[in-house]
């Protein structure tokens, strides 16, 4: 199984702190599209998914970087992308304030949203 991870929303420093990551790094990778290809493919099995989002959420925090989400493609499940808060509503994606899951439109967020409101 591969795990795509999509980096080209990110500015070029960022996505080479994410690239020489020791964690990130050691993944095994599939460079047929090149070392420094925006879509970086990692040949893991699809559970690492969760441990690779992890891990690049802790290379953004540890970079002091803001504005930045981890989200899984909705249509595609084998890809991950980073994003910045901004572009995610453009690409149709909808995150939530609360707890960052992601949703294909804003009614499913909404609903979602009230969950957080019960407590
Ligand atoms: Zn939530």
């Amino acid at each position: 199984m591969v795990v795509k991870v999509d980096l080209s929303h990110l500015p070029l420093n960022l996505k080479s702190t994410i690239l020489s990551n020791q964690e990130f790094s050691s993944l095994p990778r599939d460079d047929r599209n090149g070392q420094n290809a925006d879509v970086v493919v990692l040949e893991v099995p699809q559970e690492i998914k969760e441990t690779i989002i992890k891990t690049i959420e802790k290379i953004l925090s540890l970079s002091n970087v803001e504005g930045y989400s981890v989200v899984e493609n909705m249509i595609d499940e084998s890809e991950i992308a980073v994003l910045k808060s901004g572009d995610i509503e453009e690409l149709g994606i909808f995150i939530c304030a609360h707890c960052g899951a992601p949703f294909q439109n804003r009614e499913q967020m909404m609903i979602h949203q009230r969950m957080h409101y019960i407590f």
